[in-house]
């Protein structure tokens, strides 16, 4: 069994039911059990910031999928969510990102993680600190300690 923490991000068409539409997606696959979630978040856009603020959180679940069948899973549901994908870093219905896999290192064509931003993104970290405070991180702190770390003064938890 694999353990397996995801980001999600939004900000168009409704983020809020964006997410919650996704989480009822990703627990509805009967490949995935023990689904949790963390609050959502509201923060300012990484990137360009003409553009609406972002709603993000972090669940964690199970699953037998390897790395490559579960990517193909998550883009499956941001597909589902009529993703519009404008430009890098751009306005976005759905944003379902893997962030850890286990304690596995991968560097696929496809697939790298950890996610090589997850640390310094507090839209990551904070949510991730909700469902899992003690966890280490890659960099050896749990996710508390780190926390204190990077800058989260944008997010508002909803
Ligand atoms: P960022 O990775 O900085 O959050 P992004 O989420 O906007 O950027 P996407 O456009 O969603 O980037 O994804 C681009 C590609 O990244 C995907 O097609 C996927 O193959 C690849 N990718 C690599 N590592 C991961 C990962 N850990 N989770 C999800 N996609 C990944
Ligand atoms: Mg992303
Ligand atoms: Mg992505």
């Amino acid at each position: 069994m694999n353990k397996i923490y995801i980001g999600l991000g939004s900000n168009l068409n409704n983020p809020i039911q964006q997410l919650e539409n996704a989480l009822a997606a990703l627990s509805a696959l009967p490949e995935i059990t023990d689904l949790i979630y963390s609050n959502f978040y509201s923060s300012k856009p990484v990137g360009p910031q003409d553009q609406p603020d972002f709603v993000n959180a972090v669940a964690s679940f199970s699953t037998l999928l390897d790395p490559i069948p579960l990517l193909d899973a998550l883009q499956n549901i941001e597909q589902e969510h009529n993703r519009i994908r404008e430009r890098h870093w751009g306005p976005r219905t759905l944003d379902l990102d893997i962030l850890l896999i286990n304690n596995d290192t991968l560097s696929l064509p496809r697939l790298t993680v950890p996610h090589p931003y997850m640390l310094e993104r507090g839209f990551v970290i904070k949510p991730l600190a909700d469902i899992t405070p003690g966890m280490l991180l890659p960099n050896g702190k749990t996710v508390e300690e780190h926390l204190h770390c990077i800058n989260t003064t944008d997010l508002v938890c909803l």
